[in-house]
């Protein structure tokens, strides 16, 4: 894919002292530029990598405690002013985006660019790959395996709702749903 592709965008956004929310020698912190939900942050490591989760391995391990980390600890600043936030940290199985990147999501799932089923499910399912998960797959298995079919079958299936499996027909209702819905998950 040429650089000029959409999917080359974050290596540019990185250097974007607007979206640039912190960096450190190892890792920067940039806002999601279309936001899929209230608080939604992406860490990459700099320089910036060419490459998903699928292709971390064991010598990988390090670096992602360390982009987990700058996440909790953002986390922690925002949930000092707003206790009642809860974030997920973690990476697409098969990511959009070519540079790898960690992503800090607020569980509200309240946004206006939050769309279709395919964002829906993409932070809703087991596409999303927990970031702890990750770092314990690496350290047992060296690797991460993505099977990309099921994948795939995961961003397609019915919209169903994280706390309570409710299906839903469609995603305003499943947004309204959720918004809702005093089960734990
Ligand atoms: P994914 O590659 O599926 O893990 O997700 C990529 C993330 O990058 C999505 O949450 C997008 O909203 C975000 N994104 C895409 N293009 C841009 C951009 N130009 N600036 C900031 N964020 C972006």
């Amino acid at each position: 894919m040429a650089r000029n592709h959409w999917s080359h965008a974050l290596a540019s956004v990185v250097k974007d002292k607007k979206m640039c929310v912190e960096e450190d020698s190892r890792t920067v912190t940039i806002k999601d530029g279309y936001p899929k939900a209230k608080h939604h942050y992406l860490v990459l490591p700099t320089p910036v990598q060419t490459r998903g989760v699928a292709s971390l391995d064991k010598t990988d391990v390090a670096l992602v405690q360390h982009m987990l980390r700058r996440g909790e600890e953002l986390a922690d600043r925002l949930t000092a002013k707003e206790p009642s936030v809860k974030f997920h940290f973690g990476f697409h199985s098969i990511p959009s985006m070519v540079h790898l990147h960690m992503h800090m999501i607020s569980q509200d799932f309240d946004s206006p660019k939050l769309k279709n089923k395919k964002h829906w499910n993409s932070f809703t399912t087991e596409f999303f790959l927990d970031a702890e998960e990750v770092i314990e797959q690496l350290k047992r298995d060296r690797k991460v395996t993505v099977n990309k079919q099921e994948a795939e079958d995961l961003l397609k299936q019915d919209l169903t709702c994280p706390r309570c499996k409710a299906v839903v027909s469609n995603l305003p209702r499943m947004k309204d749903h959720y918004a809702r819905c005093k089960a734990s998950p």
